[in-house]
């Protein structure tokens, strides 16, 4: 353990420096100035990557395409991601935004990642389509609704940084009132592998079935609201990693 005294937690170094190295190859490429300005080139190369050098935790090409239907079919205004990393789904997701003139905010803890996100979405020309805050995603979700009053409905939200946070956080967002029947939709990634079962058994469960769930759960000073009517539908994939699953949650 490091004894820099801004050392950050362990669950949020970066894993071995090839997120940085990932920079590092994309510049040094020959069509470098072909990339520039192209999302899709942006993102090939990132899979590439992944390919041939090192496996980076991106949405990828098998589980992207659901979602970039979703935005096609319901073209958000504000779409909000949790956990950025490298930022591939924030180019991904950012290009399909752009299509209608949306936006995407991706909210990641760890510094190192959202400055190789923010180069990899101006390498992309994506800069006035994708805003990266730094931070703890309960903490900035919850300066942006209750302090900046910036969000007062979340259309469409990506789960996608800690399964044990995903329950917790949608608690939160129930708490500060922007989960809004007929409008919003959530989409959580990994609920199979590596799993998020307290958050399947929420999305998935009727209201009487979340009040008892809540005789028995740790809230932590959070005021969920079991009364909303969630339908949700987990369609599987074969990932690089092994069997996955996305949870998408329409709030009734
Ligand atoms: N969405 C990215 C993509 O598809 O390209 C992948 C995200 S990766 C699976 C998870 C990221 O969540 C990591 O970069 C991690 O630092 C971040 N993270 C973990 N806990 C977080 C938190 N509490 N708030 C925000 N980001 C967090």
């Amino acid at each position: 353990m490091s004894n820099r005294p801004h050392a950050p937690p362990p669950h949020i170094i970066a894993l071995d420096g090839r997120e940085v190295d990932l920079l590092h190859w994309m510049y040094a490429r020959s069509d470098i100035k072909q990339i520039r300005g192209n999302p899709e080139k942006v993102i090939a190369a990132i899979d590439e990557y992944h390919d041939k050098h090192n496996k980076l935790m991106n949405i990828g090409d098998v589980k992207g395409p659901t979602i970039l239907d979703i935005i096609a079919q319901r073209k958000p205004s504000l779409m909000i991601e949790l956990g950025g990393y490298v930022g591939y789904s924030a180019v991904l997701f950012g290009n399909a935004l752009k299509a209608h003139g949306g936006k995407l905010l991706s909210i990641e803890v760890n510094p190192e990642m959202a400055a190789v996100a923010n180069q990899l979405v101006e390498l992309a020309g994506l800069r006035e389509h994708v805003q990266i805050m730094v931070g703890a995603s309960n903490v900035v979700l919850e300066e942006l609704v209750r302090e900046e009053k910036q969000i007062n409905e979340v259309e469409l939200i990506f789960l996608d940084h800690w399964q044990k946070l995903y329950l917790p956080d949608l608690w939160l967002l129930e708490d500060l009132g922007v989960i809004v029947p007929g409008r919003t939709m959530l989409i959580a990634d990994n609920v199979i592998m590596p799993g998020a079962p307290d958050y399947l058994e929420w999305v998935k469960a009727t209201p009487d079935e979340k009040k008892k769930l809540l005789e028995k759960a740790d809230v932590g000073g959070r005021r969920p609201k079991p009364e909303l009517i969630y339908e949700t539908v987990v369609p599987e994939f074969d990932t690089d990693f092994g069997k996955d699953g996305l949870a998408i949650t329409k709030v009734l």
